[in-house]
Order: structure tokens, then C-alpha cells, then sequence
């Protein structure tokens, strides 16, 4: 049977993707070598690197000023990477989930952290609005889509300050105005490629006014200089990365996508806010995240839990157990998700519902 993958990360690639870096691993760009097994300063390799920044670039319209690195160590390295670049006295962050809470525990090793807002007080189940940032602080940090909770801030904040985001699980799926950013970084297993490179989007002007001396490998200006090949790249996730910035190009764009993420989420949301067996976690539509759609049983249906999942699973549906910080349900639904996927789950909803 199809089965229909709702994982929240590592997550849904486009066939496209899988596809073409399957074949890779068995021979690369007619060189007869895996590309598991060719170097990377080969001719070959190089034209991976420079085509995934350059299409990046594209992409996201990333304005001249700017730079995108390929690297390694996950979304989780950048938590201290962008403290130890930027951080000299005082940072901001705004606490919307365990990640950003994450990211916020590194930037206390650099100096001074103001947590600017928190939304824990209800299990970061909305983004907390009309927070004051002092005007000092070197930046401000935010996770732009919260993966564990499903919220997302959809707009492109602008408070006066530098901003810096993480956007592991939303890069790619919406329209950006990057000149708003310092620094973008993502870990591209939710959107992008497999586990194991991180990309990152670097303002040069941010970049030289610590005082710190910075460890080479975790110093942006390594990356940015030597064209992400600095030391040896993770390889096949940058030709799988390469894979899916090529599908999303030749499939419109990031315009075409989050239209087309939209209308998956309005699927998905609708029936959950109809559905009388079923509450989204998220009440504020504003708030509600477009890639990880998480919602529970209602209070009085929630011995029907196993139920309505054994029942989802016997229609296709992988992944869609919610995080155990939240419970019930997530279903992420990720650029490469098909609208199919979540009509299969839609159905199996509205199944349920009759059942019952
Ligand atoms: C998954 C995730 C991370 C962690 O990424 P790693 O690459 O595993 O370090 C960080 N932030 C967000 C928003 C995520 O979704």
C-alpha cells in the first residue's frame, strides 16, 4: 500500500530527490564513481556545491550583502555558532518552543540573554505578540516555525534590531524577505535533504564585531570564504539538497509551494475545526503552522486516541503520532508532502467520525 508520510524530521523527500541520489550513489555525473567516493574538490563535486548555493540564492532572492554556507553539526551546532559570531554583551530571544529554548541555553556561554517573551506558560500553543526589544542587544533570536507545537510566525519581524532565525522546519515553504535577517540557518532534514548538512544565510555586515576569537570550523568567515569547502562537506546530503532546490525551482518556486502548503494546511485544518472528534492545539489561525499540523482528540473522545490511530495507520499514514510534549496527533506536511496524502488523511477523519 502508498504510505503517506507525516514525519516530522527526517521527513518527506520529493521522488525527484530520492530518485536522482539514488542513482548518484551508484554513479555520479557519469564519472562511474559513487558519488560516496569521488572527492569533493573534484570537478564534478565542486559544480554540486556551487550550483546548490547559487540556486539558494535564487530561490529565496537572497540580496547581494549576503552569503549561504553549506556546513555540518545540525541546527543544534548553530545555537552556539551564531552567539560565538555575534554575540558581545546582550542577546534577545524570544521563546516559542524546546528548540528555541535550546538555542537560548547556548547564548548564556557567550554573555547577557533577555528572554524577550515565552509562550511555555500554555505548553507553546501560541506566539506571544507585542513584545518590547531593548535597543541594545546584538540580536534577536527566533525559531520561525516551532516543529514540536505547530506554531509558526509568518511574517518577517522587524523590531530594529538584527534578527536571527531558525528555520529548520519552514525554510523553503514560504516567500522570505531575507534583508529583514542577519542570519538564517535550517538543518536540512525537514525540508531539504537528508540529516547531516545544515544551510545557513549570512549577512556579511554581521559578521567581525565580537572580540572573541573564534574557533576555525564554527567562524562563519571559513565557510563563507571557502565556498563551504573548508573541510570535507557532507557530501550526499548536498547532492540530495541540490536534488530538491532543483524540483522546487522546476516546480515554481517558493511562491508555487506555499501556495500549494496553503491549501494543504486549510485541508487538514478545516476538517480538524469541523471535525466534532477532533481540536487543533493551535487556536489562533495567525499562529497556526502550515508544515506541522498538531491537534488532539477532543476531551470527551480521548479514549478513541489508539482508535483513530490504528485506523489512520490502516489507511497509509506514517508519522503522525504527536511529540510526547504535546500527545494526540502531528501531521507535517512538508513541501514534498502531496496534497494526497493529506485527503487520505482527511478522509480517514471524516471515516472515523461516521463510525463513531
Ligand atoms: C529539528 C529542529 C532542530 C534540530 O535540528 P538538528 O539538525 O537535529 O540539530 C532545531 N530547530 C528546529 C526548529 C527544528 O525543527
Amino acid at each position: 500500500m502508498k504510505k503517506h508520510n507525516f514525519y516530522a524530521g527526517p521527513s518527506i523527500l520529493p521522488e525527484f530527490t530520492i530518485k536522482n541520489t539514488a542513482e548518484a550513489v551508484v554513479n555520479f555525473a557519469g564519472t562511474g564513481l559513487s558519488v560516496m567516493e569521488v572527492s569533493h574538490r573534484s570537478k564534478e563535486f565542486v559544480e554540486v556545491m556551487e550550483k546548490a548555493i547559487a540556486l539558494v540564492k535564487e530561490l529565496l532572492d537572497v540580496p547581494a550583502g549576503y552569503e549561504v554556507i553549506f556546513v555540518g553539526g545540525g541546527a543544534s551546532t548553530q545555537f552556539c555558532t551564531v552567539p560565538y559570531n555575534l554575540l558581545n554583551k546582550k542577546a534577545a530571544y524570544l521563546n516559542t518552543g524546546s528548540w528555541a529554548a535550546k538555542a537560548q541555553k547556548e547564548a548564556k556561554l557567550f554573555g547577557e540573554v533577555i528572554e524577550v517573551a515565552s509562550s511555555k506558560d500554555k505548553n507553546y500553543n501560541y506566539i506571544p505578540k507585542g513584545f518590547e526589544v531593548p535597543a541594545d542587544v546584538d540580536y534577536l533570536h527566533i525559531t520561525s516555525n516551532n516543529t514540536i507545537y505547530g506554531t509558526e510566525i509568518k511574517t518577517d519581524l522587524d523590531l530594529g534590531v538584527r534578527l536571527v532565525a531558525d528555520m529548520s522546519s519552514d525554510i523553503f515553504s514560504r516567500p522570505v524577505d531575507i534583508s529583514k535577517y542577519d542570519i538564517i540557518y535550517a538543518g536540512a532534514q525537514k525540508n531539504l535533504a537528508p540529516s547531516g548538512v545544515t544551510v545557513a544565510i549570512v549577512k556579511e555586515d554581521a559578521l567581525g564585531k565580537v572580540d572573541r576569537a573564534i574557533p576555525t570550523m564554527l567562524d562563519y568567515r571559513t565557510h563563507i570564504d571557502k565556498g563551504s569547502m573548508f573541510n570535507t562537506p557532507p557530501v550526499l546530503p548536498v547532492y540530495a539538497a541540490l536534488q530538491t532546490l532543483t524540483w522546487l525551482k522546476d516546480n515554481g518556486g517558493i511562491q508555487a509551494m506555499n501556495k500549494k502548503n496553503v491549501e494543504k494546511a486549510t485541508l487538514l485544518y478545516d476538517e480538524i475545526d469541523n471535525n466534532k472528534f477532533f481540536k487543533a492545539t493551535v487556536e489562533a489561525q495567525e499562529d497556526r503552522s502550515i508544515m506541522n499540523i498538531c491537534f488532539v482528540m477532543n476531551e470527551e473522545y480521548a479514549e478513541l486516541e489508539k482508535d483513530f490511530m490504528e485506523l489512520a495507520t490502516s489507511k497509509g499514514c506514517v508519522g503522525i503520532k504527536g511529540h510526547r510534549s504535546v500527545g494526540g496527533f502531528r501531521a507535517s506536511t512538508y513541501n514534498a508532502l502531496p496534497r494526497e496524502s493529506v485527503e487520505v488523511l482527511v478522509a480517514a477523519m471524516k471515516e472515523f467520525a461516521s463510525k463513531h
